[in-house]
Order: C-alpha cells, then sequence, then structure tokens
C-alpha cells in the first residue's frame, strides 16, 4: 500500500505523475531511445523544455517583465550566487532573518558584504513575521524566506520594498498559491517540495536586473549566462526538468494556482483545527496569522510522547512526521501532491491519539 508520506523534501508526487514517467522512462514516445539517454538539442527534449517553462509563466502569470531560468545547484546554490550578481564585494542588503533557511541564506550574502538585519524573529525562537520592514539605504536587495519549511512560518502578505528590489526563497512553497511576481526582483526555489523530483532550480528573475550581474563571474554563476541562452548553456537535468512539466500539468488539470491553494488551505485548516480542539495536548508555537499552509509544526506534552506518536503513525502508513532534528517536535508536510484524504488521516489518527494518551 502506497504510504502518505508527509516528509518535508524530498516529499510525494501525484502518483499520476510518477506513472507517467515511468509509461515513458524505457522509450520516450517512439523515439526508440529514453528522453533521459537522448540529445538535450533533439527536438523531443527541446519540445519537453520549453512546455515546462511555458507552464511556468502560465501558471504564475509571470509578466513579460521577467525572466524564467532552470538551474541546477538547489536553492542553496541560490544563497551564493544572489550576493554574488546583485551585491558584489563589500556592498550590503537587507534580510529578514526568520529562521532556519534565512539564516542559511544570510551567512552566504554575509561572506560578499554587508549584511543588515530588518527584522530578526530569534526572541520569539522564530514563531513569527514582521507586519512591515523598513529598507536600509544602499541595500542591492532584500532577502526573505516566503515559507520557513522548518518552523512552519509562511508570509501571506509581501513586504513592499520601494527601489530595492524584493528576493524570496519560496523553496516550499512555490506553486502552492498564486503569486504577485511583480512585486519580485528575484524569487527560486528547489524542485523537490512542490515541483518535482531533485535536481533542477526554478529562478524567476526581472530583466533589468539581469544587467547588474558582473562579467567577471564565471560563467555558471552568472544569471545572464542562462537567461542569454534560454537554460540551454549546459547539459541541463533533462529528468528533473521533464518531471517537473509532467507536475505542472497536473496543477494546471486540478484548477491551476487558485485550485491547489484551495485544497492546501483545507488539508492545514483539518490539522491546525485538531490541534486547537485538543489544545491541553497538542501545541502549534507559531503565531495563528503566519502559519504555514505547507509544514504544520507541532509539539506534544512530552519528547517520549512525541517519540510513540511519530512510531504509531509509522504503523499505520503515515511517515516523515518527526520534526526537523534542529527544533525537534512534530511535522506535517502537506504539499500540493497531499491528497485530502491523507490529511484526513492525519486529523483521524492525532484525534484519536490525543484520546488515548491525553
Ligand atoms: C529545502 C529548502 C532549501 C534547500 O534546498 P536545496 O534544493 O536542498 O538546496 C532552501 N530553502 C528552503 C526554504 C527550503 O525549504
Amino acid at each position: 500500500m502506497r504510504k502518505y508520506n508527509f516528509s518535508a523534501g524530498p516529499s510525494t508526487l501525484p502518483v499520476s505523475v510518477l506513472e507517467a514517467l515511468q509509461k515513458d522512462l524505457v522509450e520516450y514516445q517512439g523515439m526508440g531511445l529514453s528522453l533521459i539517454e537522448a540529445s538535450h538539442r533533439s527536438p523531443e527534449y527541446d519540445a519537453v523544455h520549453s512546455t515546462t517553462l511555458a507552464l511556468v509563466k502560465e501558471l504564475l502569470q509571470v509578466p513579460d517583465t521577467h525572466e524564467v531560468l532552470l538551474l541546477q545547484g538547489g536553492a542553496t546554490l541560490q544563497f551564493g550566487m544572489i550576493p554574488l550578481n546583485f551585491m558584489g564585494q563589500g556592498g550590503s542588503c537587507d534580510a529578514v532573518m526568520s529562521g532556519s533557511w534565512a539564516k542559511k541564506a544570510i551567512a552566504d550574502s554575509a561572506k560578499v558584504g554587508t549584511v543588515n538585519k530588518v527584522f530578526d524573529g530569534k526572541d520569539s525562537s522564530y514563531t513569527t513575521l514582521p507586519d512591515n520592514v523598513t529598507t536600509t539605504a544602499g541595500a542591492a536587495y532584500l532577502h526573505i524566506t516566503s515559507n520557513e519549511t522548518i518552523e512552519g512560518v509562511q508570509w501571506k502578505n509581501f513586504p513592499d520594498t520601494g527601489d530595492v528590489p524584493l528576493i524570496a526563497d519560496a523553496s516550499s512553497d512555490i506553486m502552492s498559491r498564486p503569486l504577485p511576481i511583480a512585486k519580485f526582483g528575484m524569487i527560486y526555489a528547489g524542485a523537490q517540495k512542490n515541483l518535482g523530483p531533485a535536481g533542477v532550480t526554478l529562478v524567476i528573475i526581472r530583466k533589468d536586473l539581469l544587467e547588474r550581474c558582473p562579467d567577471s563571474l564565471p560563467a555558471y554563476l552568472n544569471y545572464k549566462t542562462h537567461a542569454d541562452k534560454d537554460s540551454l548553456y549546459n547539459t541541463p537535468p533533462v529528468f528533473a526538468i521533464w518531471a517537473m512539466g509532467e507536475v505542472l500539468k497536473w496543477i494546471k488539470s486540478n484548477g491551476g494556482l487558485d485550485g491547489v491553494q484551495k485544497l492546501n488551505e483545507q488539508k492545514a485548516q483539518l490539522v491546525y483545527d485538531t490541534i486547537a480542539a485538543h489544545g491541553d495536548f497538542y501545541r502549534c508555537p507559531v503565531d495563528p496569522e503566519v502559519r504555514s499552509t505547507m509544514n504544520v509544526v507541532f509539539r506534544l506534552p512530552t519528547e517520549e510522547l512525541e517519540k510513540q506518536f511519530i512510531a504509531a503513525a509509522k504503523d499505520k502508513g503515515m511517515i516523515g512526521l518527526k520534526g526537523h532534528r534542529s527544533v525537534g517536535g512534530c511535522r506535517a508536510s502537506l504539499y500540493n501532491a497531499m491528497p485530502l484524504e491523507g490529511a484526513q488521516a492525519l486529523a483521524d489518527f492525532m484525534t484519536e491519539f490525543a484520546k488515548a494518551h491525553g
């Protein structure tokens, strides 16, 4: 039996997508070979590449002012590429310190220049976000993390940053809801939460910012290289892009981003409501205003009970509920491909467990 996979990433994918990939893996549409054996300059791959890019633009309604890139190296490489391309040695940028992933992004920016933390959630153990932020004169950009995967904190409205480009790491909530792309100088995401298997990184970047990328950078590290070559400067991760295209078709057939947003809110509500209904047993540390629809974090009365809960859930075919090792507790990741039935099964189990142990 297929398990309900609540892992934070890599994470669950739609079964229909896995089956579509399986069906075409060995022999791709009459080519006499697999797509992953074929040249990335072949017409067959070219069609996959351009379909995937077109679906990103269509689903996110990317305006003509922005370019869509498909890169490698995960969101982690973006932590370094962003300061190298936009801040330059000795420059400065602004950043919101909202949790574990923001911390990693900030650490890489700080290797290149000065980072002004315009907000730091450390006093609340990263359970909240600012209502507003004030940018600093001379800041090359403001970096935020649209969803903190580990702490379960998510921006619901994005800050106005005036002339300072807003750059967002949306690795764990991209394509989970409509986004005001025009507001962002750049928004990026590793694929392995909502978009497909690991191996491809989606970057959407405002075209005028490409003019700021310094020629002194090694070719791969320069965004302009990839924009000029339509993300085919070097061999792309063919399988990952093919799979991402299939995931995007699945999103489209499920009502696009409005459709998945509705479902995501329903799933998250089921779990948050269960936590609230057993408030003497479960506790969500996150400020209710900014609770993530993607990663629901919660605690039980003791670490021993948390261990038992995770083990008992596993016996029922629900895996990946352990919180990140840095924070402990429990976490249910409810990405796009988690069906409503999975969230319902978890909520039912949580109720049962609270009754038995509360
Ligand atoms: C998973 C994750 C990352 C790291 O992504 P990689 O693709 O492994 O580099 C970065 N930021 C956020 C918010 C994430 O959830």
